[in-house]
């Protein structure tokens, strides 16, 4: 109990920042014991004036290096790139949708008020992720995706236009490359996020993804845009992405029906992000992607929190 009580402390947002002061206070002081022990040492050895030189030019190297650590998300702006999870959040025609039951909802005969639900889902609908085993087999699950492959800097490709024109599009290598063209290089360890403009109409099934209908037949009807696979081996061969995501129900274009894009990013290990939200808030360049699945042990994706942050 008293254990428990500890983590709970450990993970209070207040309690974060009063250790992070903490461990900067700390840091201070050791950088003074150091400066004197420096000072000592190269005064012994050459003289003050050198001494103060080594110990000032030491100090600030030090100090400066300090400055970079810290993290101030104070300057800056949030996006959430996230739908949130209801009844009518669109799901995969096949797939039930998200059910919300209330376990307990009202005033307790103790006098407090108190609610808690529970929820049902597919792993994938609304802003969810797909881990590569979700077409590849032996590939990682969405437990075993590294942190470090859902946290980086965006590119954010607009298709938009050719997709308003065609809703069948397929974000094709010439996108990409003109996309090169204006804004230079997508960089290694680059997000790749493309805006369609489809979640626009989220979540209206009919003109998000074609149709309104379920079932297996209703697979049929689909239409929305998605990456072409010639895309998607182009940044396989030439770049090297950590994610990469879209604001459709799915990576590959509603008429598919051999989702080779998502086969040929997920045999790379390269996971993706579905029915994203908000893209149109975001530049080019220039936005930190945060992006934290729920941790199901063996699943093949999941609910997806995403969220971009811009200075
Ligand atoms: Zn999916």
């Amino acid at each position: 109990m008293a254990a428990r009580a500890k983590l709970k402390i450990l993970f209070c947002p207040a309690e974060i920042l009063e250790m992070q002061q903490f461990r900067i206070g700390t840091n201070l002081m050791l950088l003074l014991f150091q400066s004197v022990m420096k000072y000592n040492y190269y005064r012994r050895r050459s003289g003050w004036h050198f001494a103060i030189l080594s110990v000032g030019v030491t100090t600030l190297m030090s100090a400066c290096a300090m400055q970079r650590d810290a993290v101030d998300f104070s300057q800056g702006q949030w996006i959430d790139l996230t739908h949130a999870y209801e009844s009518s959040t669109p799901y995969w025609p096949t797939a039930s949708g998200f059910q919300l039951d209330t376990v307990f909802e009202g005033l307790t005969d103790k006098g407090y008020y108190y609610s808690a639900y529970s929820f049902k889902s597919a792993e994938h609908g609304g802003t969810h992720i797909d881990a590569p085993v979700h077409f590849a087999e032996g590939k990682e699950s969405v437990d075993q995706i590294p942190i470090s492959r859902l946290v980086g800097p965006a590119v954010v490709v607009d298709v938009s236009d050719s997709c308003s024109n065609y809703i069948d599009y397929q974000i094709s290598v010439a996108d990409l490359q003109h996309w090169e063209t204006t804004h230079g290089e997508i960089e290694d360890g680059s997000i790749l996020l493309f805006r369609t403009g489809l979640s626009d109409f989220w979540p209206d099934r009919k003109s998000y993804m074609g149709t309104a209908a379920q079932g297996e037949s209703a697979v049929a009807l689909l239409h929305f845009p998605g990456l072409h696979p010639d895309a998607a081996q182009w940044l396989v061969d030439h770049r090297n992405i950590l994610a990469l995501g879209l604001d459709t129900p799915s990576i590959d274009y509603g008429r598919s029906s051999q989702f080779l894009s998502h086969r040929i990013l997920f045999a790379e290990n390269i996971p993706a992000f579905e029915n994203l939200a908000g893209l149109s808030m975001l530049p080019p360049r220039g936005a930190q992607i945060i992006a934290l699945p729920m941790k199901i042990k063996g699943g093949s994706g999941g609910p997806l929190r995403i969220v971009a942050w811009l200075r």
